[in-house]
């Protein structure tokens, strides 16, 4: 007889990759994997009953753009690996920040941020906010004394990202997250580039946690989806306003996640361990101006990062000599590197910000966000290390004698 895990029960992030929502899940004819339900709807012959779960007093489902059982083990098994209160889902990334600002911001709220979020995101604050008559002030990623003086003007939401794309700027979340909170702002951390096995921000103090989940959580390229958890207030906002809006998560997309994330507490340490060896062979080529990776000693943050993560995670970039030039004659030569916009998959995957992260903006701007042209981001996969960075050395070898 299996012994059910409880609520407080307190298994390990590798087991609650694996287990995390499927233990007291009664799935149908004994089916020991999670069940894809593409039913819509939910049928009931007794109307009470019917009545009883459409108002929320009795568990159950009504119709699948509010509520979906696969859909539903993806969350808990989120839920249960950030350490939440609740969580919810969504059909990309982008929708799950987007229905978090929507769903929590009203005209003449304030917003404060800082310049390296997530491309989408800074595009939703420049873009769509000023429509809505939203007011959203960047502060530069790492002056953590100016994102106090901001949040100290007053703010509803404190949106944070730790560690950002493409630099892997670090910011310090324990201490921005117990500012906001004197003065009475709701924290906010995109939490996609660590994943909960390298860094939990709910117990940093961080009320919301976003991810995309279509990175390292699918782990295999071929899944869309976001996740929000955090405070249940907080969350079932959240929750109404996309069962209403309905960017819901596909359960066939549900189940590719839940699938993927059995399995990441092994992907991540893999990647973890291969993105350190390749930082450290990086920073020691000729080729090679600058390497940025949080788990390197030369990292302005390091120390920061080494108290708020368990890992460093996966995702490092680096600048070569000689200028965009050097990008275009070095990424083609790579033998084991998808040259694609994603990221967090089993392959390793890389690419310019120009044609990834910051596609949308100009040379000038991403000169202005400290983005060389030069700078490759480069999404570490699960495959040997030996191999990758012999792949990496004949690459910039080449440069040697190209450039
Ligand atoms: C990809 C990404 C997003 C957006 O996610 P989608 O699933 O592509 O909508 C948001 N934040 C970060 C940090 C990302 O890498």
């Amino acid at each position: 007889m299996v012994k059910h895990m409880s609520e407080n029960d307190d298994a390990r992030l590798g087991t609650l990759c694996v287990w995390g929502g499927e233990t007291e899940k009664n799935f149908w004819l004994g089916a020991v994997e999670v069940p894809v339900v593409n039913s819509v709807t939910f049928g009931y012959k007794d109307v009470d009953k019917w009545l009883a779960v459409a108002k929320g007093l009795q568990a159950g489902h009504i119709y699948s753009r509010n509520t979906n059982p696969t859909v539903a083990v993806f969350e808990e098994k989120m839920r249960r690996l950030e350490k939440a209160e609740a969580a919810t889902s969504f059909s990309t990334g982008m929708a799950a920040i987007s229905n978090t600002f929507f769903a929590l911001l009203s005209a003449g709220d304030r917003v404060v941020s800082i310049t390296d979020t997530y491309g989408g995101v800074s595009k939703i604050f420049l873009e769509f906010f000023p429509r809505f008559g939203i007011k959203v002030t960047l502060c530069k990623t790492e002056d953590y004394d100016a994102i106090e003086r901001e949040v100290e003007k007053g703010c509803k939401l404190l949106y944070l990202e730790s560690p950002t794309n493409p630099t892997l700027k670090i910011v310090d979340i324990r201490r921005l997250a117990n500012f906001a909170h004197k003065f009475g702002s709701i924290v906010a951390v995109d939490n996609t580039f660590a994943t909960p096995i390298n860094q939990r921000p709910i117990e940093l103090g961080a009320d919301l946690v976003i991810h995309s989940a279509t990175k390292f959580l699918s782990g295999h390229s071929d899944a869309m989806g976001g996740v929000v958890c955090g405070k249940k207030e907080l969350v079932d906002k959240i929750f109404h306003f996309r069962e209403i809006n309905g960017a819901s998560l596909n359960p066939v997309a549900a189940y590719m996640l839940i699938r993927g994330i059995k399995t990441l507490h092994l992907r991540v340490s893999r990647q973890n361990d291969n993105a350190m060896q390749i930082a450290k062979f990086l920073e020691s080529h000729p080729m090679v101006e600058k390497v940025f990776y949080p788990g390197l000693p030369s990292h302005k943050y390091h120390e920061v990062a080494r108290r708020q993560m368990s890992g460093f995670g996966g995702i490092l970039s680096f600048q070569l000599k000689g200028g965009f030039e050097a990008v275009r004659l070095f990424l083609p030569r790579l033998r084991y590197a998808h040259l694609a916009a994603n990221l967090g998959s089993v392959e390793t995957i890389t690419g310019p910000p120009a044609t990834t992260s910051h596609v949308e903006c100009s040379p000038e701007e991403r000169e202005a966000l400290g983005i060389p042209e030069s700078l490759i981001r480069y999404s570490v996969g699960i495959e040997d290390v030996k191999d990758l960075i012999a792949d990496l050395e004949q690459a910039l070898d080449y440069l040697k004698t190209a450039i």
